[in-house]
């Protein structure tokens, strides 16, 4: 039997429609979520993300106020720039797009963001937080994954989990949360000795690698539920994801399609943060 597909579109749809709820009750109370999204430079890709975030935004109600920097930005200027908006009593959350140009220093601009403003939890006290299980925001995809998993009914507990990819914004914060929630976690990464002999142990198979259709049918297990965080271009540049959907469709219990699982989800967790901190 195929495997049965996960609506990330329509899930999505539904949290969204909570959060909405959720910023009405806020507003009711005199505090508007306010979000600041920070975009530098001609990232074109980047560009379609900071356009979706805003939309999304609008959607339930989050204020948002884009602030769109030349290339040439230096570091120091976008550095007063978070200090800025650190200080801005109607910004509750700070986004600032990555990647950044090669003149900045990321790692510095994350460190600048106020942790209880870090909406992407990408600062070392915010990513800290979230290894002790004690935390206020969770990394967007992760995040999304794991409601993903909740709204499908997929219980994590014991389960052999894998996750391809150690990246600080995915394949190591999603390492950890399924942690949490009892699995038995595996990450893998360029280095890993026989890949396939691995993945096709997984119950749960997270792939956050950036090659298209990299993961085929043969390295997947009957019944497992994969999970396709890839944003990709095939060989048509049509957007694809890191999991070849076709053949693995014919073996996998549940898979995300991409687009249209993870990606909106992402962005709903970043709606959620927003509200979060503005609580
Ligand atoms: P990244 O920082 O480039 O990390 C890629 C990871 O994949 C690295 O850990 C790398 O290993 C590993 N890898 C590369 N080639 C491999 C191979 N042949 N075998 C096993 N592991 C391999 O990427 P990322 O930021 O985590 O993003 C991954 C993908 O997810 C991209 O396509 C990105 O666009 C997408 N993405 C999507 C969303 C969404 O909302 N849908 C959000 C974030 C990212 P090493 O560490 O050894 O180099």
């Amino acid at each position: 039997m195929p495997a049965k597909i996960i609506d990330g579109k329509q899930i999505s749809q539904s949290v969204r429609q909570e959060l909405k709820q959720q910023v009405e009750v806020l507003k009711a109370s005199g505090i508007v979520p306010g979000l600041a999204v920070v975009i530098v430079g001609n990232n074109q890709a980047s560009r379609v993300y900071v356009n979706n975030k805003k939309k999304a935004c609008e959607q339930v109600g989050i204020h948002s106020e884009e602030y769109a920097l030349p290339e040439e930005t230096t570091q120091q200027e976008l550095l007063e720039l978070v200090e800025t908006l650190n200080g801005k009593e109607d910004i509750h959350g700070i986004l600032v797009q990555l990647p950044l140009p090669k003149q900045i220093d990321e790692e510095a601009v994350i460190a600048a963001i106020l942790p209880e403003k870090d909406v992407d939890a990408f600062h070392a006290q915010n990513v800290g937080h979230i290894m002790i299980g004690d935390y206020r925001f969770l990394p967007c995809t992760p995040a999304g994954i794991m409601e993903l998993l909740a709204y499908e009914g997929i219980d994590v507990s014991g389960k052999e989990c894998v996750v391809i990819g150690r990246s600080n914004i995915v394949g190591k914060p999603m390492a950890m949360l399924l942690l949490h929630k009892n699995g038995t976690v595996t990450v893998c990464h360029s280095r890993t000795r026989d890949l396939g002999e691995v993945t096709r142990r997984a119950d749960i198979l997270v792939v956050a690698i950036g090659k298209a259709k990299f993961v085929t049918a043969d390295m997947v297990k009957p019944g497992a539920v994969v999970i396709d965080v890839g944003m990709d271009r095939d060989e048509n540049n049509k957007l694809c994801g890191d999991v070849d959907f076709d053949s693995v469709k014919e073996v996998a219990g549940y898979l995300t399609p991409v687009p249209g699982g993870v990606g909106p989800m992402t962005i709903t967790m970043l709606l959620k943060n927003t509200i979060e901190a503005a609580k």
